[in-house]
């Protein structure tokens, strides 16, 4: 292929963020070419587990957030499907006294963000959640939060942004993207190359490189959940469990399988990413201690995937703070699943209006010119405590 095309925003990335940019991007008229490398939705979008929470977020992102939140009770009207979405609470557990004191502060913190936190004592989680373990110390209920399948979701999104009138080019990995003053220049693999007023910066754990090639280094890493799904089980799960501090997370679906994370793989050469053996004992050992009821199951699959996570766990999103014109949203930090489709809108609203009503300033890649390198060198342990696993 040796062809050029022109349009007013080119994305690079067609993961949840990136094709719901270019969703709502069409809603707004604007030409746009979604380049992806692969397959749309098919890296961390549509691999992960499929939380679809706002508790335990920062407070930052409430706003962000809450507007997820919203989107996502449209999304059959957004993308053609409700994804097996489903509202079925998300309740975090507490191991110890402590635990309980920091679920405590949080709900404290986020009132008035309509999360209508509830704390359950002990005896009132044994009598709602008698499924547990009875070692808990209690746990924080949000009713509203829930979890969907990111197989479905998130390809949904770029089909429904296709059918809306964008170009998207799987397969077409960028080499090179340079901005001439005017407008930018995105050069792929393949030969093509595409012309744009205006290009934003989706492309998953790799976002850090393209950064990078205009001048912006920021300290991204690549992590990788460990997930695995059990065999269809009787019901007995009824909302999606996570854990105060981290370690593990759980849900189940309507056909009965409980898909599970807690851990790390490894990236492999090809750039994919494949579960550690030495991590599954201990994923297969918290699990059953915690939900007893999946003793003796089967685990039909483990997996995992190549996830962007930034030191401060918030994501990058905003204008570039050298390049007119370039837009960056990565650095999902393990939690970019739910706030997705807001970033894609709020994306929208930056290339259309100039500004969006949804607060990002916590969020700017400026944060990083200063303390790249300490930020950088901040601990892993920190990092573990926004994954999805809390
Ligand atoms: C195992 C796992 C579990 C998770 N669980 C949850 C969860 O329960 N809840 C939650 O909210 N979040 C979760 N997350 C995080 C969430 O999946 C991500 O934050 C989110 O999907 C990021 O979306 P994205 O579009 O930025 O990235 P991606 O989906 O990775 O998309 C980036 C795209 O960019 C493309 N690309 C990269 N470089 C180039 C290039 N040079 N040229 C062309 N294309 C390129 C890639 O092919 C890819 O399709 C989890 C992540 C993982 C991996």
């Amino acid at each position: 292929m040796d062809r050029l095309i022109d349009t007013d925003v080119a994305i690079i990335g067609g993961g949840i963020i990136g094709a719901s940019a270019a969703l709502f991007l069409r809603r707004r008229s604007r030409a746009v070419t979604l380049l992806d490398m692969g397959a749309c939705g098919a890296r961390a979008s549509g691999v992960n587990y499929g939380g679809v929470r706002r508790q335990g977020r920062p407070l930052s992102q409430m706003p962000l957030t809450a507007r997820a939140h919203e989107l996502w009770q449209q999304l059959p009207a957004l993308i053609g499907t409700d994804g097996e979405y489903v509202r079925s609470g998300h309740l975090k557990l507490a191991r110890s006294a402590e635990d309980m004191q920091a679920l405590e502060q949080y709900r404290d913190a986020t009132r008035g963000h309509r999360m209508h936190l509830q704390l359950l004592g002990p005896a009132e989680l044994r009598r709602r959640f008698g499924w547990l373990t009875d070692t808990l110390a209690g746990a924080s209920l949000c009713p509203d939060d829930g979890h969907a399948n990111p197989r479905l979701v998130s390809p949904a999104f770029a089909l429904a942004a296709a059918a809306a009138g964008a170009r998207i080019l799987e397969d077409t990995r960028v080499r090179h993207a340079a901005h001439d003053g005017a407008r930018f220049e995105i050069t792929c693999e393949n030969g093509l190359r595409v012309r744009a007023a205006v290009l934003l910066n989706c492309a998953g754990a790799w976002a850090g490189e393209i950064a990078a090639g205009f001048g912006e280094v920021v300290p991204e890493s690549m992590i990788h959940p460990l997930m695995m799904v059990t065999e269809p089980l009787p019901h007995f799960m009824s909302v999606s469990l996570g854990i105060q501090g981290g370690g593990i997370y759980a849900r189940q679906v309507e056909r009965g399988n409980c898909v599970i994370g807690g851990g790390r793989g490894a990236l492999q050469p090809d750039g994919y990413a494949r579960p550690s053996r030495s991590a599954l004992p201990a994923l297969l050992a918290r699990a059953a201690e915690l939900l007893p009821p999946l003793r003796g199951a089967q685990v039909i699959r483990f997996w995992t995937g190549v996830e962007g996570s930034m030191p401060d766990h918030n994501p990058v999103l905003g204008p570039s703070a050298r390049v007119p014109g370039l837009f960056h949203a990565f650095g999902l930090s393990g939690a970019g699943f739910q706030v997705g489709p807001a970033i894609g809108e709020v994306l929208s609203e930056l290339v259309v209006d100039g500004a969006s009503a949804i607060p990002i300033d916590a969020f700017r890649i400026e944060r990083y010119a200063a303390s790249a390198h300490d930020a950088a060198c901040r601990t892993e342990s920190s990092r573990e405590q926004t994954l999805e696993s809390t």
